[in-house]
């Protein structure tokens, strides 16, 4: 049996939860999505919770909330998935990037900070930051919080690999050090709604604006309305153009379930990458250094490639030919064609790019036995040779 990079966990209780929702009376708009909403915003110590169709939606939602626009700047890293950068395509503002930081493969605020100086100098401020979490370590937000308020820029975490990690003794997604949070359900994932993503704040005005988008710009709050005197109980006013970026209810009731075992998972995959970190003592790689500030989730366990006399391309073709089927996080993104044709070029982001040549990932997920880690080790070692 091939070992997959990633694999959600479904159990019977997860199941039972789906199957109460389809027996409801509620597919979608019912008591589920309220529910899961409290539960992650009580886990991650946030005052709100905003539930949507994927964190794909949940990135726009957070740059239209932050009235991003045409003529507007969003900077991320080139080391992340394309969505991180595309929610500012979305709203018609330019992207940009920082660099990464060397050994944690997070945005580099020495980086972050000449950038910014730079751009002051020129009248080019971005209005909204994207750092990833990558592989699910925090980014030093502290570092990236002062900077941003330094120069007043807002601050959207893409923390889409991180539920269940922590930074300074607090959760992923609190909010402590930026405006939003956004996590991510997709299967792959530390927990999974099927499709799903959520995006966390604690600020009450933002919080009012991401219900409006997500659903049309429909209020039937009398409070938000423009007339003074609602017509009826079926009155509702569309006050701001949004979307219909809901959440069913059936994928509330999974994400729900999955949270009560969200520990639980982070338990085994700190497990697991500890046991990496062990049996891949004396091969020629690099295993994921960790700040001491961070508990990662472990949404990735990337290695570097080094001193092998084999490539990186030649290592992965052997792994993928014995059933190890290992993948590459990320291809810089700025290195995409859709980038390149608005005017970025390969040494732009040296750092990024160079990271990007010799990683693998290799297989990480709740569900991964000892034995099927050991296999991988020893698939990679005779890879490597
Ligand atoms: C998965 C992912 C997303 C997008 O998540 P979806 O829920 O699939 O839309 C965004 N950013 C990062 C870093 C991701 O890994």
């Amino acid at each position: 049996m091939p070992i997959p990079y990633g694999r959600q966990d479904i159990s019977e209780e997860d199941i039972r939860a789906v199957c109460e929702v389809l027996r409801s009376d509620w597919l979608t708009q019912g008591p589920a999505i309220e529910w899961f909403e409290q539960r992650v915003a009580d886990y991650c110590g946030a005052k709100h919770a905003i539930a949507v169709c994927n964190a794909t939606a949940a990135l726009h939602i957070s740059c239209l909330a932050l009235k991003l626009g045409p003529g507007d700047r969003l900077w991320t890293v080139p080391n992340t998935f394309v969505a991180s950068a595309n929610c500012g395509r979305y709203c018609g503002a330019d992207v940009d990037f920082v660099d990464i930081h060397p050994d944690t493969y997070n945005m580099d605020p020495v980086n972050l900070s000449a950038k910014l100086a730079a751009a002051k100098k020129d009248n080019l401020l971005p209005k909204v930051l994207v750092p990833v979490h990558f592989a699910g370590q925090s980014c030093d937000m502290a570092a990236i919080w002062d900077l941003a308020r330094h120069y007043g820029v807002r601050v959207i975490e893409d923390a889409s690999h991180a539920i269940g990690g922590r930074y300074k003794d607090e959760p992923i997604g609190s909010c402590r050090y930026s405006d939003l949070a956004v996590f991510s359900f997709h299967p792959v994932k530390i927990i999974t709604s099927g499709e799903g993503g959520m995006v966390l704040t604690n600020q009450d005005a933002l919080a009012d604006r991401l219900r409006l988008l997500r659903t049309h710009g429909i209020t039937r709050d009398p409070a938000m309305m423009h007339n003074a005197a609602p017509e009826g109980a079926w009155y509702y006013e569309q006050v701001g153009l949004g979307f219909n970026y809901r959440m069913t209810d059936i994928q509330a009731a999974l994400g729900l379930s999955q949270m009560s075992r969200l520990d639980d998972f982070i338990a085994r995959r700190r497990y697991l990458a500890g046991r990496y970190d062990v049996k891949l003592k004396g091969l020629p790689v690099r295993c994921p250094a960790q700040s001491p500030e961070t508990n990662s989730s472990w949404h990735l366990y990337v290695i570097q490639v080094q001193g092998s006399r084999s490539t990186r391309s030649e290592v992965f073709d052997r792994l993928r030919k014995s059933g190890i089927l290992a993948n590459v996080h990320y291809i810089p993104v700025h290195l995409q064609p859709y980038y390149r044709q608005l005017g970025f070029t390969a040494g732009r982001f040296p750092i990024s790019e160079s990271y990007y040549e010799s990683a693998i990932t290799l297989p990480l997920y709740p569900g991964m036995t000892d034995q099927q880690q050991d296999e991988v080790v020893q698939a990679l070692a005779t890879a490597l040779q």
